[in-house]
């Protein structure tokens, strides 16, 4: 099979048919062999009931239903599981993104060998003020910290080698940083192409200004997890000598005082009148809680490791 098109969706019931038969159009007139994988990701509206219609009259649909919405990374990690084609293309239910793109993105992939093709709404029908300038200032910082030159990391439109979607690990809400992802699984072949984009056409954007938080701390974490998720210590454990060492200095200068007072008969503060006292105090206990959660996330890996330690690209003769 050569495409594989992964659709998560919430409550798109207008959408679905125009969507269905836009696709199948493009597919028909390329002659691709294909599957549309709908995922419905906890719909309270009738999108359930039309993909259910849809998958019976024709085999070429296949669909997973979630009971109640885990949101979109959820949704594309189930639809990446189930994925057979040799490139597989994700997109939007809402009509936002275009299906003529399709064939395009699909020769980039397989005859360019791309790893990602990632598209890049640069004329965008969305609200400016809530959507568009925000998006330009995450796209700006998601750029910085990923070294990756790419304008629209968000774009529901990209097209995967399948190899790339089976050894990515989508979840919370990182479908914003799938390059990143795979560039940190080692996937670097990327890049961007530009794509139509239009305006919505039924229903309403799900991700409301939440998502510009939600989105700069999951670009905190995924930059932590590739700089120290593989060893933590070297981070908290160095943080923490650090500051113990600090906290012992202090100590040190404060006792050695008490001794030359004392030794020369000179009269003295109390130890806890000196701010040294209380420096060298909090130094050494955040020092101390520092190394062991160094420690402390070694050890989780530690267990966690038994689970999935490296991913194997290919074996011969096996
Ligand atoms: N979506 C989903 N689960 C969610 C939220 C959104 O599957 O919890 C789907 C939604 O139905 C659409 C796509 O993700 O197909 C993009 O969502 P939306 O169009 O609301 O985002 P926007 O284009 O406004 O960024
Ligand atoms: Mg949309």
């Amino acid at each position: 099979m050569q495409l594989s098109i992964v659709i998560p969706l919430l409550n798109e019931e207008k959408s679905l048919p125009e969507l269905y038969n836009w696709i199948v159009e493009v597919m028909l007139s390329n002659s691709f062999s294909y599957e549309i994988i709908f995922i419905n990701d906890g719909s309270t509206d009738h999108s359930w009931q039309i993909i259910e219609d849809l998958a019976t009259t024709s085999q070429n649909v296949k669909a997973i239903h979630f009971k109640k919405n885990y949101g979109k990374s959820q949704a594309l990690h189930a639809g990446f599981l189930m994925a057979k084609g040799e490139v597989v293309i994700t997109m939007d239910a809402d009509l936002q993104d275009n299906p003529e793109e399709i064939p395009e993105l699909y020769h980039l992939v397989h005859n360019e060998n791309y790893d990602i093709v990632s598209g890049w709404k640069k004329k965008r029908y969305d609200n400016v003020v809530t959507k568009n300038l925000p998006s330009k200032l995450f796209n700006l910082a998601a750029r910085k910290v990923s070294g990756l030159a790419l304008h629209d990391f968000n774009c529901g439109l990209k097209a995967y080698k399948l190899e790339v979607v089976k050894n990515i690990d989508v979840y919370g809400e990182m479908h914003r940083y799938i390059p990143l992802l795979a560039k940190n699984a080692g996937y670097t072949n990327i890049r961007e192409k530009e794509v139509k984009h239009q305006a919505r056409k039924y229903g309403e954007t799900k991700f409301g200004s939440e998502r510009f938080l939600h989105g700069l701390l999951d670009l905190i974490t995924i930059w932590f997890l590739s700089k120290f998720g593989k060893n933590p210590m070297h981070l908290f454990g160095g943080l923490g000598i650090l500051m113990f060492f600090i906290g012992f200095l202090s100590a040190l200068y404060i006792g050695i005082s008490k001794l030359y007072h004392l030794y020369n008969h000179v009269p003295d503060i109390l130890v806890t009148q000196n701010p040294w006292f209380f420096i060298a105090l909090t130094v050494m206990v955040i020092g101390t809680l520092l190394f062991l959660s160094g420690f402390i996330a070694e050890l989780i890996l530690r267990t966690q490791r038994k689970h999935e330690r490296y991913k194997v690209s290919k074996t011969l003769n096996h």
